[in-house]
């Protein structure tokens, strides 16, 4: 399907996933010269998930988390459409109704999929990691008045490791504000024995720190095994809840974990510099793509920070391919805020910078730790840049 234009040969570069990742890259390749780009996505529209928290705040609605996509078809091809199959061996991505579309280049950037079906009873449980139930949490909580709230994670990996660690300190202030805090037991579990592990112990300790200041009492290395009513059961114990809150279990879109490009854990293995698959010319970003880290030889968490400079490098080094333009590394360094209250007057957050590729391991520093107000305005000024500049 290569077309030949003013004496040169076009490519075709299909992104898979109009998300953090995905988008950043089309942009990226928007308008180079020689690569003709096609950006595919079951809505014709970005979704911005950082700002479910806002929804859970009361701060936005489930429909304030999209943006339009429309403005950008000048530059690119826009497909609305269920990927139903990648096949690296023909080169061609196959849409639900039977539409192919082939290429020379292909960025799978499809995010994760929730798999609450993998613990039985887990629909009784509220979370935010999807708008609708980030609204409905939020209402819950509004009708919530005392007794045992128990939040936690069932599984990792998971995307944006401090998520449920804002939602919970966020989940206390809203309870504080109310004047219903001390008729509340806040329990927090976790699969594994510290949070945020990777960037390093001090990390993961400042986290449970910040927690059990708020009185939030941590319970580390809970596999939860099935909820029944009012009660959670785990691997080691059962949890008597009146209110409870999980990170659903995350796993990669079927069309990924079918693809052939994952390894045993459903993750699509990348170049780490390059964000090339083990294919040539498929490359994954963001987080259905599985990035190791050199000191420690695990994977990457799961962020945004990182899908979009994935994105820039994945379309960076295709271009170089293509057009003999500068390329360009990923280099495992990201920022991210952790908020932990709300509101234009009480709202406050602190930072975490973190090089994951540092050597002889991660390094990383949280500064502030819950305490800046200045932090809060940034994050929210963040937000609202990153909708306006889509
Ligand atoms: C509550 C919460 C707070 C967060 N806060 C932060 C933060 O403060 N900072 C940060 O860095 N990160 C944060 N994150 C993480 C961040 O949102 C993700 O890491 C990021 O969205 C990943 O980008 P992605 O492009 O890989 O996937 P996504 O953004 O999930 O995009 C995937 C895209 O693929 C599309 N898609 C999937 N399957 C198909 C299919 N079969 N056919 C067609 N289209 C499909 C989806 O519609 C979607 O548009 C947060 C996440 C949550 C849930």
């Amino acid at each position: 399907m290569d077309e030949e234009v003013a004496g040169g040969v076009t490519k075709d570069v299909v992104v898979l996933g109009a998300g953090i990742g995905g988008l950043t890259a089309a942009k990226e390749l928007a308008g180079r010269g020689g690569i003709d780009v096609t950006l595919v996505d079951r809505h014709l529209a970005h979704e911005f998930r950082p700002l479910y928290l806002s929804v859970f705040a009361g701060k936005k609605e489930p429909a304030d988390t999209w943006t339009g996509l429309s403005h950008l078809s000048d530059d690119l091809s826009l497909v609305k459409g269920e990927v139903a199959e990648i096949d690296a061996s023909e080169r061609e991505v196959r849409l639900e109704g039977g539409d192919f579309l082939d290429f020379d280049y292909l960025i799978v950037a499809l995010g994760t999929e929730l798999g609450p079906d993998e613990i039985p009873g887990l629909e009784r449980a509220h979370h935010v990691y999807r708008a609708d139930p980030a609204k409905r949490y939020r209402e819950a909580l509004d009708e919530f008045d005392g007794g045992t709230l128990l939040m936690g994670v069932t599984r990792t990996p998971y995307t944006c490791s401090a998520a449920p660690f804002e939602a919970s300190l966020m989940t206390d202030f809203n309870l504080r504000r109310r004047g219903i805090r001390d008729e509340t037991d806040i329990k927090l579990f976790f699969p594994k024995e510290l949070p945020m592990r990777k960037p390093g112990r001090e990390v993961a300790e400042t986290v449970v720190k910040s927690l059990e200041g708020r009185g939030i009492e941590y319970l580390p290395s809970r596999k939860l095994q099935s909820v029944e009513e009012g009660v959670a059961v785990f691997r080691e114990e059962e949890i008597e809840f009146d209110l409870l809150f999980a990170v659903p279990p995350h796993r990669a879109p079927k069309p990924v974990r079918e693809s052939g490009l994952t390894d045993a854990g459903s993750w699509i293995p990348v170049d780490r510099g390059t964000m090339e698959t083990e294919v040539e010319g498929i490359y994954a970003v963001g987080d259905n793509a599985k990035v190791e880290i050199p000191s420690l030889g695990k994977p990457l968490p799961k962020a945004g920070m990182f899908a979009r400079k994935q994105g820039i490098v994945a379309a960076k080094n295709i271009t170089a391919d293509v057009n003999g333009t500068r390329a360009q590394r990923f280099d495992g360094k990201g920022s991210c805020f952790l908020e932990s209250s709300y509101g234009l007057l009480t709202g406050k957050a602190s930072m975490m910078t973190a090089d994951f590729f540092d050597e002889p391991r991660p390094s990383a520093k949280i500064r502030f730790p819950g305490n800046s107000r200045l932090y809060y305005l940034l994050k929210s000024a963040w937000e609202w840049n990153w909708m306006r500049e889509v």
